[in-house]
């Protein structure tokens, strides 16, 4: 497989690079980038040098620190944050346990509360990920949703974390135009890495701001 690139940057008004793209993961330097050790946590912390950040699923810069920030996925939503205003941006890894436990709207507040950003000139775009089309889960994961559909023939549940994502930044204020789903689903594409379809043997997405 080569390299395929899925650029979200004309969401942002290309004032920041926002990007996923396939790639090993060993080629990533911490002395290049900031990255986080993600544990399907809901934390999300401000940084302003590259480095491993330990238990985090979401990072903040500022432009003035010129620090690219990553995130890594397989099936689980990127979500990408910029404030056109006050040049703060983030990334955040929101899989079901992150999009249940709310990590969006943990960095969101650092944002508007710490930041001063105005919830109406935040943009979102969430990349690719397993859309609702394929997502089938158990009533034990379904039961924090509301974005859910049943499968009455098989008994299974298919949700929407990007409906779910949309629904939480909609009652921050944020307006329904500044979000951006990409459409694609990793679970189809053979574009992108997929943990439901190829089990241990997947690679991770790259997701990149800077
Ligand atoms: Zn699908």
């Amino acid at each position: 497989m080569g390299i395929i690139n899925f650029n979200l940057s004309n969401h942002f008004n290309d004032l920041i690079s926002a990007s996923v793209y396939s790639k090993k993961k060993s080629s990533l330097n911490e002395n290049e980038f900031a990255l986080p050790k993600q544990t399907h946590s809901s934390n999300v912390i401000f940084v302003k040098k590259p480095g491993i950040y330990e238990n985090v699923d979401g990072l903040i810069s500022s432009k003035k620190y010129k620090v690219p920030l990553i995130i890594q996925t397989a099936d689980c939503v990127p979500i990408f944050i910029f404030d056109f205003k006050t040049r703060y941006y983030g990334i955040v890894h929101s899989g079901w346990r992150g999009t249940k436990n709310k990590i969006l709207l943990n960095a969101l507040n650092i944002l508007i509360h710490k930041f001063k950003s105005c919830p109406k000139n935040i943009l979102i775009a969430l990349g690719p990920h397993i859309k609702k089309c394929c997502y089938e889960v158990d009533w034990d994961v379904a039961q924090y949703f509301k974005n859910i559909r049943l499968d009455k023939n098989n008994n299974k549940w298919f949700l929407s974390l990007s409906d779910e994502i949309k629904s939480d930044i909609l009652k921050m204020n944020i307006p329904d135009k500044n979000f951006h789903s990409s459409e694609v689903c990793t679970f189809e594409s053979n574009d992108c890495q997929s943990f439901r379809r190829d089990g241990l043997k997947s690679e991770r997405m790259i997701g990149i701001i800077r």
